[in-house]
């Protein structure tokens, strides 16, 4: 097939490109930068922002039988929460969106994937760290804690109207907390693993790591292959609503900074301060795509810690951090 990813030079866009070229397929990449830590897989891979129609028109054109759209402007909590990038993150990944779907419609493509987020979920329903409620049908009446979780739930909304309209094949997943190899661990838009995993990395033995908060706060954690292989059989099913992507294995920021110091061999201590935290709980339901897919993630998360953490400390090493 000839498939287009959009957001290819981003984390997951990138490992997806990788995992479409080896099942077989052409792909066509796009992206506003180039990916940071290896070169791309893409057969072509066109610079661009897809902020602008004519560029996602010209990307459409010409057989595209598949797009998987990726692109947003996106961080972790340190970008996400704080506020202070609200309007760029609500403006800039509403117009990639509109413009992707406006070109959909001129180009007359048949499907698409969307990634929209685990963010989408309802405040209330997340207040309790040991039992956060994130199943698919609890999204209404919605209250999202972040304006990126606003914005994907209008996005899901936005493909699904393009569906209903327009014929247009949609396939949409929430994903819950992506982590992995080649993926921003320093900078301000790195996410939690990524970044304590380089914290811990740089940190001299018996000394302390600093987590914001006070650490009770849980979520799961996917690593990047399942994630990857999810959205694969989400696109190959018939299920057009939006169904979560994620793990079921529960833990606490404190447990996870602990299970990537074990990983480290070091001693340290860890340290709770002031920081942007999100809500008090998070965790995926998979009885849906249990029922849907036949099919969910299952990997242990301390085999994903393992492998993270390595890449990480590999990197710090080879800045001569
Ligand atoms: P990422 O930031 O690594 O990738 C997003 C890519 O989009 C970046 O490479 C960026 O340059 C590109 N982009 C942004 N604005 C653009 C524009 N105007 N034109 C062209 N390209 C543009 O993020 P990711 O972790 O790979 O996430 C991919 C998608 O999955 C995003 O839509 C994100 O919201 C969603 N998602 C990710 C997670 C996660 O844990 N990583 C969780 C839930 C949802």
């Amino acid at each position: 097939m000839n498939i287009l990813v959009t957001g290819a030079g981003g984390f997951i866009g990138h490992h997806l490109v990788k995992r479409l070229k080896a099942d077989g397929n052409r792909v066509i990449a796009a992206d506003l930068k180039w990916p940071e830590f290896e070169p791309t897989a893409a057969d072509e891979f066109f610079i661009g922002d897809l902020r602008n129609l004519e560029f996602c028109q010209k990307l459409t054109r010409g057989g595209i039988d598949e797009i998987y759209q990726l692109a947003a402007d996106m961080g972790g909590a340190g970008f996400v929460f704080t506020g202070e990038n609200d309007a760029d993150i609500m403006h800039n990944s509403a117009q990639i969106n509109l413009n992707i779907l406006e070109a959909c419609r001129i180009n007359k493509i048949k499907k698409i994937f969307f990634s929209s987020s685990a963010c989408i979920y309802p405040l209330f329903n997340q207040e309790d760290p040991d039992n956060p409620v994130c199943c698919e049908d609890s999204a209404y009446p919605a209250l999202p804690d972040s304006e990126y979780g606003w914005e994907k739930l209008f996005s899901e909304r936005l493909y699904k109207s393009y569906e209903r309209n327009y014929g247009l094949q949609v396939r949409i997943a929430r994903l819950h907390n992506i982590f992995g190899p080649l993926g921003v661990w320093q900078g301000g838009r790195e996410k939690a693993p990524a970044a304590l995993c380089r914290k811990v990395a740089l940190a001299e033995n018996e000394r302390a790591i600093e987590i914001w908060g006070d650490g009770r706060q849980s979520r799961t954690f996917l690593f990047i292959d399942e994630c990857v292989e999810g959205i694969i059989r989400l696109m190959e099913s018939d299920h057009s609503e939006p169904i979560n992507i994620g793990s079921e294995e529960l833990i606490t920021i404190y447990d996870l900074a602990q299970m990537i110091i074990q990983t480290s061999g070091k001693t340290l201590g860890i340290e709770c301060i002031d920081g942007p935290q999100g809500v008090r709980g998070r965790k995926s339901d998979n009885t849906l795509i249990r029922e849907v897919l036949s099919w969910e993630p299952r990997m242990p998360l301390i085999e994903g810690v393992k492998i993270t953490y390595q890449w990480i400390l590999q990197q710090t090493s080879a800045r001569g951090l």
